[in-house]
């Protein structure tokens, strides 16, 4: 009897146990469905990214003398949702059992196992051999903890992957994080290094796509789409990050450029987030580049404390506290995105920038995702659940499992203060100081009220006092609180009166 085994959209791993051996009996099964490219409106380059490189394992798998059934969106047979495609290859190939790798998001896990129980079919969950932690790792060594700090997280996990250790299991260089180094403004030099990436020509299946009225946002760009689709590509790029950016990749972490959109961040989340890459061997090569003197350890320390800590450690929180994570509200706040989220038209030039960056590239980094446009939106209070759709939709690397915590906890600390000892918010001044995004702005960072004044200044002031009675009690936000109130009683009330103008025509920015 046949054995289907399931590979979703994000388990392109090639390098899975799943594939050592080839067996007549068992068919891998994966399918482009609607369940998919509507559950969310997604980036149009996300749709094509993921597809084109479903198609390019499918293709890989068939070479290796594996049976694949690939089912395209177009397909008459399609049924347009995982388990109703289950259900019908397991009668055509009259297999007894299915068997999935574990899912990373809850949508699909409990819609597999809903499916499971009453398929009649013999079914089991294997591990994706992709994370270096269990789901319910990070739980388990918070457990009884009031806060789940990162930092907390991270050096035991340095330890257990003795990644940057000296010989006495001490972190190299006598500190666990570099961050103070971590935090300059970008001159203009070094220069930025060129776009690394490959280039596909994927017209036709966007062509597809459309006719089977797939909705969608942002640039296609179908004609070159820059994205790795496959495991040798991913570390093509791999091998151009290490090389080109990674030495100066701490330096400029939290910078921002309009004449360089990514700097020296990796743009390997795709890459990773689909599997075509293993987290490990990714620190490992970083950790050889300063080894080998190529790098240095804050960068080096930098970029190992978001993959080996940040990354596994966001999703530990989404699977100790889903479902229903993403219905938490903490601050309450409830208006509805500007339409500028879709197209960039605002005059506040930081906005416009990394939104239409976003747009063009499916791509935004963490500083334009956190304190540009997660900082505006918590500042203005926007809805934290529209705003999660929009994060999960426009990024080429948005899985629920890594977007939702750093969304809805770290950004808009929506759940409140689980993940962000406080909130991420800034005024214009750090805007203009971490980068030129100021420059030619319609608003004045320099301006707190009247119509030239930059929104984020009484925005700033007015989250904090609006906010006063569930913020105000939080130590690391004494100073703030004391400098609200020396502030005189007008200057207080302008500044209220001007956040309330622009919390009321955020369309008009
Ligand atoms: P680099 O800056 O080069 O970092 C290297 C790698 O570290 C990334 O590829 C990523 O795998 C990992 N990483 C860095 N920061 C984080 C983080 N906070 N959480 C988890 N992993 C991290 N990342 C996603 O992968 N998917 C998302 O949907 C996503 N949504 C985000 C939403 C918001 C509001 C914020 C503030 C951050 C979000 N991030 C998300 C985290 C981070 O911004 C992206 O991982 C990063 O910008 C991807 O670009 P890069 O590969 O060039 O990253």
């Amino acid at each position: 009897a046949h054995t289907l085994r399931l590979l979703l959209g994000d388990q392109l791993n090639p390098q899975h146990s799943w594939f050592q051996q080839v067996d007549a009996q068992v068919v891998y099964v994966l399918m482009e469905v609607r369940q998919e490219t509507d559950y969310v409106l997604h980036h149009a380059q996300k749709i094509l990214a993921i597809f084109a490189a479903m198609r390019d394992l499918a293709r890989q798998l068939r070479t290796a003398g594996h049976r694949v059934r690939y089912v395209a969106l177009d397909d008459a047979s399609n049924r347009q949702s995982i388990p109703d495609n289950l259900s019908a290859l397991a009668a055509h190939y009259g297999a007894q059992s299915v068997q999935w790798q574990q899912p990373d998001e809850w949508r699909l896990d409990t819609q597999l196992q809903a499916w499971a129980s009453t398929s009649g079919l013999h079914c089991s969950v294997v591990d994706s051999e992709h994370f270096l932690t269990a789901r319910d790792d990070l739980a388990t060594q918070m457990h009884g903890r009031r806060q789940w700090l990162m930092e907390h997280f991270y050096r035991p996990m340095r330890r257990r992957y003795r990644l940057l250790l000296d010989e006495h299991d001490q972190p190299i260089g006598g500190q666990w994080n570099f961050d103070h180094d971590n935090r300059k403004p970008w001159p203009g030099t070094p220069p930025a290094p060129t776009d690394w990436r490959p280039t596909h020509d994927h017209r036709a299946l966007w062509e597809m796509l459309q006719r089977c009225g797939v909705q969608s946002m942002g640039e296609p760009q179908a004609d070159a789409v820059r994205w790795p689709l496959n495991r040798a590509e991913a570390l093509e790029c791999l091998d151009a990050f290490i090389a080109h950016a990674l030495p100066h990749f701490g330096d400029y972490e939290d910078a921002m450029a309009s004449q360089a959109p990514r700097l020296f961040h990796s743009l390997l989340s795709f890459s990773l987030n689909v599997k075509m890459l293993h987290p490990l061997e990714v620190l490992q090569r970083a950790e050889a580049a300063y080894h080998a003197g190529h790098a240095p350890l804050a960068a080096v320390e930098g970029f190992v404390r978001q993959i080996l800590g940040w990354r596994e450690y966001v999703r530990g929180i989404y699977w100790a506290h889903m479902p229903g994570y993403e219905q938490r509200n903490a601050l309450g706040h409830h208006l509805p995105l500007p339409h500028w989220f879709w197209n960039g038209d605002t005059r506040m030039r930081c906005l416009q920038l990394s939104i239409r960056q976003s747009l063009q590239t499916a791509h935004a980094h963490h500083i334009q995702r956190l304190m540009v446009i997660g900082n505006f939106a918590l500042l203005a209070g926007l809805d934290p659940a529209e705003l999660h759709r929009w994060y999960l939709g426009i990024y080429i690397d948005a899985f629920e499992w890594v977007e939702l915590p750093n969304t809805l906890g770290m950004s808009q600390r929506a759940d409140g203060g689980t993940i962000a000892t406080k909130p991420y918010v800034s005024s214009a001044a750090y805007l203009q100081r971490m980068g030129d995004y100021c420059q030619g702005c319609a608003y004045h960072p320099k301006l707190k009220t009247g119509p030239r004044a930059c929104p984020f200044n009484a925005l700033y002031w007015d989250f904090f006092a609006r906010h006063a009675e569930t913020l105000g009690a939080n130590h690391r936000l004494a100073l703030v609180y004391r400098q609200w109130q020396k502030m005189p009683p007008e200057q207080q009330t302008a500044l209220q009166a001007h956040a309330q103008q622009v919390r009321q025509q955020l369309g008009t920015l």
